[in-house]
């Protein structure tokens, strides 16, 4: 064994930076989380190939005073915390003090800078040397704010320098991260330029519009166009930001940006939270897209937990995560057709909703959303309309009357507007004063009847319908078992049921809502769901999934001959349920296109 010494200044500073300094992305992050602590309003970020030769970046924030300066290099320096108390509650990004130690440690960094009170200086100029990183201040000319700029990334690390990946790769990281820090300060101007190209100049954005504006140009325009606005404050909570509707899903969660006091956080309760209240309307294994903004007091979050800062620890995980979930189902919820075609399509193309791939290519044409706000979102006016009689093609007679209210301007056209007729037994096709509605009627029907179950089951009050003829069937040992011991729980999802023999179950009662449906088809579903979940507590977590089995067989099924008015009644049903616009597996249960759409499908006016 060696004899014990102390290491140098650098080496101390070197392994430190083995956790924070990964790449040229988390030296981005570094630097831009110091130039926003110190109030910066404007910053540059300039790269030469990939960060790695030189990432530059420049702020009009505070400052540092000269006789800081070489502090500021050192580690365990930092002028944003001084006792354990504070460390209870940070309101600034950075805290640790070792960002610039460690980075000075694997590159050459200099950081120029100018403060306020310095006022007879025009700068100075910092630079580290030697194994004691001893610094080297002298004067140099520079406005107010400070400028870092870290030139050969790794360098003198040669182990950690082989893990970069390709200038394309580390450029495209860095772009992510500013992307990510724009979107957490609108207030604050960022410009990003790559081997003297400008890439991105985000100016200021204060309006609502313009804060929407820069979300679309981070996030992509479809993300905005097709996201719900929330704002809600609950306990001192508050939790405001963008989230995409279910009809707008992504194959993998890269776009989900989370702020927990302005920080950019990666936080499995946030995640399952999120992914909870999308679980009814998310298209299996599809992720949903967000911009989540939650402020709370600093107090009761703990950010001292990950030396990257990536993760922090709520003092109440459980009161954060139920606000996170039903604020999110809330809002989810209350999004009605009305909500899906306010506005103006502003997009002149025909708009490409990113839907699981199988449904893609058919559903493409077709525009779901729009933008929107939910304070503005009122429930549509519920009516039945009066006009139409039987038959699933309305009558000249009815659609004369329907096309007068159409072009009526005192007429209130609801939302779905009005049934033309079945085709295929699968669709029915609507207009309203705007355009044309498709509606998918198992879809649309599966999900009324789901959400009046789930409602029904919470108020315990699931009417149940005893047969006339109980219905006795033939089932495994494995079933049976499993019905006679889950038989409260059956109740509780209104069936009731008696095991007869070693292999036989007799159904005496079912919810009345289905008891036009295949009993026994249902019941065998329903038990075979309950046997694959498993224990009896994990049902109470799949009951919505049984509930959505029980809906699915209970509605209409495709070939099923509507009339008018049964189908204008759906649609009215349609607009007064939540969560209408997806079915129980998260595809869309009717699609939209206005007048100009078609118009321009048809090149009409052009
Ligand atoms: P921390 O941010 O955790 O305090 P850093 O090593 O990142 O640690 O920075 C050390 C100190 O240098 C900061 O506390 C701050 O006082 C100062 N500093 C760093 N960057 C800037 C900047 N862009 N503008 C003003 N002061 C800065
Ligand atoms: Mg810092």
């Amino acid at each position: 064994m060696n004899r014990i010494n102390l290491l140098s200044q650098r080496l101390a500073n070197q392994i430190a930076a083995g956790e924070v300094v990964e790449r040229p992305a988390s030296v981005a992050k570094e630097l831009l989380e110091n130039s926003l602590d110190a109030g910066a309003d404007r910053i540059e970020i300039d790269l030469e190939q990939g960060g790695v030769k030189l990432l530059r970046v420049k702020d009009n924030g505070s400052g540092i005073v000269k006789d800081d300066l070489a502090l500021a290099l050192s580690r365990h320096a930092t002028s944003k915390i001084t006792n354990l108390e504070d460390l209870e509650s940070i309101g600034s990004l950075g805290f640790r003090g070792e960002a610039l130690a460690s980075i000075s440690s694997v590159s050459r960094l200099a950081m120029m800078s100018r403060s306020d009170s310095d006022e007879e200086d025009n700068g100075w100029k910092v630079q580290v040397e030697g194994q004691n990183m001893n610094a080297k201040v002298e004067p140099i000319a520079h406005p107010r704010g400070t400028t870092v700029e870290v030139r050969d990334l790794f360098f003198n690390t040669p182990a950690r320098k082989k893990f970069l990946k390709t200038e394309k790769t580390e450029f495209t990281r860095i772009d992510e991260i500013v992307k990510r820090i724009a979107l957490s300060r609108f207030d604050v101007q960022f410009s990003l330029q790559h081997n003297q190209r400008s890439i991105h100049k985000l100016l200021p954005a204060k309006s609502e519009q313009e804060q929407q504006r820069r979300v679309a140009l981070v996030c992509g325009p479809a993300f905005v166009e097709n996201s719900v606005y929330i704002d809600v404050e609950r306990a001192g909570l508050r939790l405001w930001g963008w989230v995409s509707l279910p009809t707008f899903s992504r194959s993998q969660a890269d776009l989900q940006c989370f702020y927990v006091n302005g920080r950019i956080i990666r936080d499995k309760l946030v995640t399952h939270a999120v992914k909870q209240a999308y679980r009814d309307v998310l298209f299996h294994g599809r992720h949903p897209a967000y911009v989540l903004y939650l402020e709370l007091d600093p107090a009761i979050v703990d950010v001292n937990v990950h030396p990257t800062k990536h993760e922090v620890r709520f003092r109440d995980s459980r009161l954060v995560h139920d606000f996170l979930f039903s604020s999110l189902h809330k809002a989810l919820a209350e999004v009605t057709p009305k909500d899906q075609m306010t506005g103006e399509t502003s997009n002149p193309n025909i708009k490409i909703v990113d839907l699981p791939s199988s449904e893609n290519k058919q559903a493409k044409a077709f525009v779901f959303q729009s933008p929107l706000s939910l304070q503005e979102a009122s429930p549509p006016p519920y009516q039945v309309d009066p006009h139409s009689a039987g038959g699933s093609l309305a009558s000249v007679q009815d659609q004369l009357a329907v096309l007068a209210k159409l072009s009526s301007d005192n007429e209130e056209v609801p939302p779905l507007g009005y049934a033309v007729a079945q085709i295929h037994g699968i669709y029915i096709l609507a207009q309203n004063k705007e355009g044309l509605i498709i509606v998918d009627m198992h879809a649309a029907h599966e999900r009324i009847t789901y959400e009046r179950m789930k409602l029904a089951c919470e108020n315990e009050e699931l009417k149940m319908q005893p047969l006339l003829v109980p219905l006795s069937i033939a089932v495994s040992q494995a079933e049976a078992d499993c019905a006679e011991e889950q038989q409260q729980v059956l109740l509780k999802l209104g069936i009731e049921l008696e095991r007869v023999s070693a292999e036989a179950i007799v159904i005496r009662q079912v919810p009345s809502i289905l008891k036009d449906s295949n009993i026994e088809q249902m019941v065998r579903d329903v038990l075979s769901d309950v046997l694959e979940y498993g224990s009896s507590d994990r049902i109470q977590s799949h009951q919505d999934a049984l509930l959505s089995t029980m809906a699915c067989h209970g509605s209409v099924r495709a070939n099923r001959h509507l009339t008018i008015p049964e189908m204008n009644a759906l649609l009215r049903d349609m607009e007064a349920t939540e969560r209408s616009g997806q079915c129980n597996h998260g595809r869309p249960t009717w699609v939209y296109q206005s007048l100009d759409e078609l118009d321009k499908l048809f090149l009409r006016g052009q």
